[in-house]
């Protein structure tokens, strides 16, 4: 038997459970699903890419000879926007958090993280070397104690989504900005899924309720249609990540073309009220008419995120292949991405799908759920 021999034992069991994850094959054009579990809220990531002009590839790491002008150019301009004083690009969301997380972060501190943060959040805890305190979701109390109970630790911080990617739900941010103020903790955000779809302009869920954490984390990948990511701070935490942050430091640059489109997304999606419009109004036909069929949940939360929980993973399979049928694209989400228990159909609507579409999903779902 070769070496990984013992993969085709373990890729069995992960099937035996409802768990194996294949790639599906991408439709054949003119034959598309009507993909309704995308990220891509604002619906920009099927156009061209935008402002392909400038060198492709940075050619080395930041620090080496791959830091180019329209790098600093994009940086400066995103802090410039969203408000802070510093900004700095990352190659992925996934990148930006583990980075950051296990630079700041260090043994003998304690980070107090939400239980459904995202699974980079978590590696990124786990890496710090500092001792994690996963708290109940969206549990300000839990965290109050958590602090309370970490007075001794060199240093405190506190981690959460703004929007999480799963639940389609949200923290209560400005008592925990008040909580880390009281206990002298500082506040990392990832605003991974609200950038571009909440706040003024799309700015966000912290510009949104008024607070400002000590690090805010924004993708590219989600609402501006792209990929990559951004840390915006102060110039001090920026200083720190360019010397710190592993997934920075030893990976090449970014391209300077993506760092060039980003500016151009960003500027689009702060002025394009009108999409965040539609992306609402999508979201809440989505919303009535699964609360409609009698889906549990749907109606209290707000935004593009909204989840059908099934229960096992072969139940959310199983509704998954029948909306396929129905021309419908929504994957199943099982363990590991969300608690045993709570395998689902995650839903997300998005600016681009027009209400003709949004029909013809909701016949979809009622005749998935009949079966
Ligand atoms: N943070 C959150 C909350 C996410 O949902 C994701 C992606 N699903 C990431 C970070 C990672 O971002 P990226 O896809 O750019 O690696």
């Amino acid at each position: 038997m070769s070496a990984l021999g013992y993969l085709d034992a373990e890729l069995d069991a992960l099937a035996e459970q409802g768990l194996l994850r294949e790639p599906a094959p991408p439709a054949p054009p003119g034959d598309e699903l009507l993909d309704l579990c995308s990220n891509d809220y604002l619906g920009y990531a099927a156009e061209p890419w935008p402002a392909p002009e400038g060198r492709s590839g940075a050619g080395a790491s930041r620090l080496v000879s791959g830091n180019h002008p329209a790098h600093e150019e994009a940086e400066a301009t995103l802090a410039s926007w969203l408000g802070t004083e510093s900004a700095l690009l990352f190659s992925s969301g996934y990148a930006a958090n583990v980075g950051t997380l296990a630079a700041l972060a260090r043994p003998g501190d304690v980070v107090v993280s939400d239980a459904l943060n995202h699974a980079s959040i978590i590696d990124g805890c786990r890496l710090s070397g500092a001792t994690l305190r996963v708290v109940p979701h969206r549990d300000p109390a839990a965290v109050g104690a958590a602090l309370a109970a970490a007075s001794s630790a060199s240093r405190r911080w506190v981690v959460t989504e703004s929007y999480f990617s799963m639940d389609g739900d949200s923290p209560d941010l400005p008592a925990l900005r008040a909580l880390c103020d009281h206990h002298h903790a500082a506040l990392i955000v990832d605003e991974a899924h609200a950038l571009g779809v909440f706040g003024p302009h799309g700015t966000g869920l912290c510009a949104e309720v008024g607070i400002r954490p000590d690090v805010l984390i924004g993708t590219a990948g989600k609402a501006l249609g792209l990929h990559g990511a951004f840390v915006l701070g102060s110039r001090q935490l920026r200083l720190w990540l360019w010397n710190r942050a592993r997934s920075f430091v030893f990976s090449t640059g970014v391209s300077p073309t993506l760092a060039t489109a980003l500016m151009s997304r960003t500027r689009r999606a702060l002025a394009d009220d009108a999409g965040r419009a539609r992306l609402a109004r999508n979201a809440k036909r989505l919303r009535e008419g699964l609360a409609e069929l009698g889906v549990e949940r749907v109606g209290e939360g707000r935004g593009p995120v909204i989840p059908w929980v099934a229960g096992t993973p072969d139940q959310a399979v199983r509704l998954s292949r029948r909306l396929r049928e129905q021309g419908v694209l929504v994957q199943a989400i099982r363990p590991p991405t969300v608690p045993a228990g709570t395998s689902r159909l995650r839903i997300t609507a998005t600016a681009r799908v027009t209400d003709a579409d949004v029909t013809r999903a909701l016949q979809a779902f009622r005749a998935a759920m009949r079966g």
